[in-house]
């Protein structure tokens, strides 16, 4: 017989507390414990001590941090909360083998409904109807004691002290174990329900007002474009595209044992294209990865640095140029905030934007007119357009190509990953590939076709997983990134008018094709591809500083 909530004593808060720390430590943290549970070094007794330790160590501290944080107000509606985020967050852990830490909170953040909408699956639904709603209810239905004010201080201080001693005495006894659990394996400590978000939400919270309010640091105020103005439609125009997950191991150019890039091969063969084999990126999320591309201050000045600072547009700008960002993706992330811009979302192109989610053809397709809208005078000098890829952006990896470009069969068409055969979801990744080759070579026959110097350079944002070491997706903290996910393309396609303004430019970058490299240097060169003069231009980083000179102008 099932006892009615009234025929069960009223739960003193602090107990009630007790018994939420408990599940959210037991059953809210199995990916974590199966993890340490699969470690090669936990096996014999007192591995399984350790571990059997550590569970009543974070049963401790979290009935110590909710001791602290949860008074009866607030108990009561904590606690769907609560389990809602550990039951998410252990689905996603357990599936995509990610972490919880700041900058995945951010990316998650800044993610749009329709980027969400491609993680949502049946198993997401049932972690959380078994983790959260079912738990919730009965959270709901409990009924707390009144306990005099004074009393109830006394009492969940006392408990939240002897939570304390109880995991400080539990780390003493098993410190050496632990310590290097810890150090060998970094990624556990952002495996942690619910510490991990309370952690990154409180990092996000304060980095956010941190930046906030700061002024934005002016770079390059002295530059200046050193070329020769001509007229509008036959100064030179550069196209940048910022690809999204892409991963180099993957890409056709570099040594993938499968064509995914044939096009790209075709115009490379052709002599007026350069592959960068060895670039790695700013971050393993786009969120870090596209404003640090475009930073002045190269990756490690980037995440050091204490405010917002100006970026490459806001340089080529100021020098006069005309400056477009065409996004079809989640946005710009504050790179295009005072230059012209376009989403791509609103055209709701019959073919191109299927379900809401746009090819990334339809930026082709929109550029000729949007250039127009561009002021003639800058454009007499120089143009350069971004446009901002969705690319092979996941899980939906089937959803980033047509289905003519299917070459890969067959195509994992789950938005659960882990529940497809890896060789179905890298059909679908390589197919996604093989749509970013025809969408760059499209570009090039585009920019092929003006009458002006042209140019196109490409650099993927960011990699991915796709399950190897039970990893799936991006956004891995970088210290402990996989190489897949951090090792991007990149190549730069110049017209052969480009390669009369400056000569021997591609045997100069050809010389660096296999040299290490990283998003750093896409400021500086592109600041000089595009003939801007400035003391920011930083000559270390630039590919073309060891190329001959443009013609003095003038
Ligand atoms: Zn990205």
């Amino acid at each position: 017989m099932i006892a009615s909530p009234a025929a069960r004593r009223p739960w003193h808060p602090t107990t009630l507390l007790l018994v939420l720390s408990l599940g959210l430590a037991t059953l809210g943290n199995l990916p974590l414990w199966n993890a340490l549970w699969n470690l090669p070094e936990v096996h014999g007794p007192q591995a399984i001590a350790t571990l059997g330790a550590l569970v009543l160590v974070v049963a401790a501290a979290t009935m110590a941090l909710l001791g602290l944080l949860l008074w009866p107000r607030w108990l009561k509606p904590a606690g769907p909360v609560l389990l809602a985020v550990t039951a998410a967050s252990s689905y996603f852990m357990a599936s995509y083998g990610i972490v919880i830490d700041p900058s995945m909170l951010t990316n998650v953040v800044q993610t749009d409904t329709r980027e969400a909408l491609d993680l949502l699956a049946w198993p997401l639904l049932v972690t959380l109807a078994l983790g959260a709603l079912l738990p919730g209810v009965w959270w709901w239905r409990q009924r707390l004691r009144p306990v005099g004010r004074v009393r109830l201080l006394a009492q969940q201080l006392g408990a939240v002290l002897a939570a304390l001693l109880v995991a400080a005495a539990l780390l003493w006894l098993t410190f050496q174990d632990v310590a290097s659990l810890m150090r060998n394996h970094k990624t556990l400590r952002y495996m942690i329900n619910p510490f991990n978000t309370v952690y990154a939400v409180g990092r996000v919270a304060v980095g956010r007002n941190a930046h906030a309010g700061k002024p934005l640091q002016p770079v390059g105020t002295d530059a200046q474009f050193a070329g020769t103005p001509a007229a509008a439609d036959t100064a030179p125009l550069i196209v940048l595209v910022v690809g999204e997950t892409a991963r180099a191991a993957n890409f056709g150019l570099g040594d993938y044992e499968r064509d995914t890039t044939p096009r790209l091969a075709q115009l490379r063969a052709a002599g007026d294209m350069v592959y960068f084999s060895q670039v790695s990126s700013c971050g393993t999320n786009t969120q870090t990865s596209v404003p640090c591309m475009f930073s002045p201050l190269g990756r490690q000045g980037y995440l050091d640095a204490d405010g917002p600072y100006e970026n490459l547009l806001d340089v080529l700008q100021r020098a006069g140029l005309a400056v477009l960002w065409l996004d079809n993706q989640s946005g710009c992330k504050g790179v295009c905030e005072r230059v012209p811009a376009l989403e791509t979302r609103a055209l709701e192109h019959p073919t191109l934007c299927p379900d809401g989610q746009c090819l990334d053809e339809v930026m082709l397709r929109q550029l000729p007119e949007a250039l127009a809208t561009l002021e003639p005078e800058r454009r007499a000098r120089a143009t350069v357009v971004v446009m901002h890829q969705m690319g092979s952006h996941g899980p939906a990896y089937y959803k980033r190509s047509p289905a003519t470009l299917k070459r890969f069969q067959p195509e994992c068409t789950s938005h659960a990953l882990q529940e497809c055969p890896m060789e179905h979801i890298r059909n679908a990744y390589d197919n996604s590939l093989r749509y970013t080759d025809h969408f760059l070579a499209e570009t090039v026959q585009w920019l092929q076709a003006q009458k002006r110097p042209t140019a196109l350079v490409y650099v993927s944002d960011h990699g991915e997983s796709l399950g190897e070491k039970g990893l799936y997706l991006h956004g891995m903290p970088y210290a402990m990134a996989p190489t897949e996910q951090t090792h991007v393309p990149m190549l730069v396609w110049l017209s052969k008018a480009m390669q009369g303004e400056r000569s021997q430019a591609l045997d100069c970058l050809r010389r660096q094709a296999g040299a290490q490299l990283s998003h750093d240097v896409l400021f500086p060169t592109m600041l000089d591809l595009a003939g801007v003069r400035t003391t920011a231009l930083q000559p270390e980083r630039n590919l073309l500083a060891a190329c001959p000179a443009r013609p003095a102008a003038g």
